[in-house]
């Protein structure tokens, strides 16, 4: 369907043939409708009680989670309103690790108000404006209801373990993997400065989950490559490699012809050489332990064996970086440059058998921060999910710690902001006022959700709780939803990180007004699943020129 623009009765073709485009209110509707759709597929998954979703990918592969972030990953969404809702859970993800579902969900919520507004013929730019100023306000609400912690508060760390992992696989071991998350972070905190990149996350099949260990240096899932070397050195000194110990095959097109036993012996040896060089140059720079990204060809692997040097190869490019960091070593790209300054430094060295496996512990290392969290557990969906609560654990602390405060969770907190936006709604008339109090409204989308999850009703457990904060004593009152009581969620250990709400408020309301804003959806022809938007947003304009 090509758009034709009027010329003086002339029709004036302005998009190329087969152009889909939809505009107005129906561009408006569709993108509202797709946005929502995402936010009602993950809303069943929010809090303790959610449910889980299981994920069978096109080769059959499954994931069992109750992670935003990773169903919508792994949901391979089209629509393009759609995919700016999965970027909220990316977002979020990225930076800040836990509270993708709330963000998405929060999102969604926002866009089913100011459709409503919309029905009363409510312009979308008065709503986006009310929504921004709502925004504001709630940033602003938040901050001032949070509560502060650093690194010594045991207790409330533990909380915030706790709380971030809950509703996951991980629950029957929830206490014990808090400690090892809180263990975790207070060997890498220094001061406020907290590099999360120092903890590894490992996992290994077999045992249970109560056999999860932190682990004070890198484990590496690797054994070690040739069975003549040692298994265990002690004092290594150590040498991470980004490139191969091989020889490369000629990447152009010449030939090498050999037409005589004389000339493969001689292209032999020469190659046997070349290898003994390379391993040469590790032996003299003094290593005894190799860590290598790519592979390592049979006849290197002999001599460094024979140098006595523990060699694992194909290793993960991020155990590359892991192990370069905790041990000072430089990953080394070019061998030709290896010198004694770049290796780095480990007490011990050792391959061990984890459930039948080998893995290489490298331990005692020269950064002392370095720890891996060694998750165990009886099946692969088992530990996957450990591990995803795991990291929601690691980087909920690393986000209370960063902003040093916590706010009460159980939808408390999204009670007490609402009632704090609606309150400034009054400062507001007419259409701005609707608007204000519909961002308000959408934030109790939240304990809403969480009472629904756990088979309550919502509208009885919303009324109780905005009852409970109309006392200006009481903002810490939340849902507990393994009772339906409305409690003290300080009192109930059930806290959050402040980072998880700014950053869900923020990206949740930024892409409802972008959802908003937009009220013209060209995609290019050939896409036969439209609209799907061609990349770069607009340049299907073809004859218009590029935008
Ligand atoms: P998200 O992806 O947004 O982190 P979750 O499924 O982890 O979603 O759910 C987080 C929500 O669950 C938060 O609002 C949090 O306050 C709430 N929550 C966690 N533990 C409890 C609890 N014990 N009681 C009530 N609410 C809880
Ligand atoms: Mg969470």
């Amino acid at each position: 369907m090509a758009t034709l623009a009027n010329l003086g009765g002339q029709p004036v073709l302005i998009l190329p043939e087969g152009t889909f485009r939809s505009r107005g209110r129906d561009a408006q509707r569709n993108n509202i409708a797709a946005a929502k759709a995402i936010a009602d597929a993950v809303r069943t998954t929010l809090g303790p009680k959610g449910m889980d979703k299981m994920l069978v990918d096109s080769m059959g592969d499954v994931v069992i989670t109750n992670d935003g972030a990773t169903i919508l990953e792994e949901m391979q969404i089209e629509h393009p309103a759609a995919k700016m809702m999965v970027e909220v859970a990316k977002t979020q993800d990225k930076i800040v690790g836990d509270g993708t579902t709330t963000a998405v969900v929060l999102a969604g919520e926002l866009l089913k108000k100011a459709e409503g507004l919309l029905d009363q013929e409510i312009h979308p730019t008065v709503i986006t404006k009310g929504f921004r100023m709502a925004k504001v306000k709630a940033l602003e609400a938040l901050e001032k209801i949070a509560k502060k912690v650093d690194i010594t508060h045991e207790d409330i760390l533990r909380q915030i373990a706790i709380t971030a992992m809950t509703g996951k696989a991980a629950e029957r071991a929830s206490k014990e993997l808090a400690d090892i998350a809180v263990g975790a972070i207070k060997r890498v905190a220094e001061g406020k400065e907290i590099d999360i990149d120092n903890i590894k996350i490992e996992k290994k099949e077999g045992g249970s989950i109560n056999d999860t260990r932190l682990i004070e240096g890198v484990v590496i899932d690797k054994e070690v490559v040739h069975t003549a070397m040692p298994k265990k050195v002690e004092k290594a000194r150590i040498t991470v490699l980004s490139s191969a110990l091989e020889i490369k095959s000629l990447e152009t097109d010449a030939k090498v012809s050999i037409d005589s036993p004389e000339k493969m012996q001689l292209f032999l040896e020469e190659e046997d050489k070349i290898l003994k060089r390379m391993a040469d140059k590790i032996i003299e720079s003094g290593a005894n332990v190799v860590f290598c990204q790519k592979g390592i060809d049979d006849t290197a692997q002999h001599y460094l064996a024979k140098a006595k040097i523990l060699v694992a190869r194909r290793v993960k490019k991020s155990d590359i970086d892991s192990l370069g960091r905790a041990t000072g070593a430089a990953i080394i790209h070019n061998l030709n440059d290896l010198k004694k300054e770049d290796l780095g430094y480990a007490n011990l060295v050792e391959e061990r058998k984890v459930a039948g496996d080998q893995m290489i512990f490298v331990e005692g290392c020269r950064q002392p921060k370095a720890v891996t969290i060694l998750i165990r557990g009886g099946t692969e969906h088992v530990i996957s999910e450990v591990e995803r609560a795991m990291q929601d654990a690691v980087k909920g602390l690393a986000a209370a710690l960063d902003l040093g405060k916590i706010v009460p969770g159980g939808g408390a907190i999204e009670i007490e902001v609402a009632k704090e936006v609606r309150k400034y709604a009054e400062s507001f008339e007419g259409r701005e006022q609707l608007a204000i109090n519909a961002f308000a409204e959408a934030l109790e989308i939240i304990p809403r959700s969480l009472a629904e999850n756990a088979g309550m009703d919502p509208i009885d457990k919303l009324a109780a709780l905005r009852a409970m904060h109309e006392k200006a004593t009481s903002p810490q009152y939340g849902l507990d939803v393994f009772t339906g009581n409305v409690e003290d969620m300080y009192k109930l250990g059930v806290v959050e990180p402040l980072k998880i709400k700014l950053q869900a408020v923020m990206s949740a309301s930024e892409a409802a007004e972008m959802i908003l804003r937009i009220d013209d959806v060209i995609a290019a022809g050939g896409s036969e699943r439209a609209p799907a938007m061609p990349p770069g947003g607009m340049s299907g304009m073809g004859g218009e020129g590029d935008y």
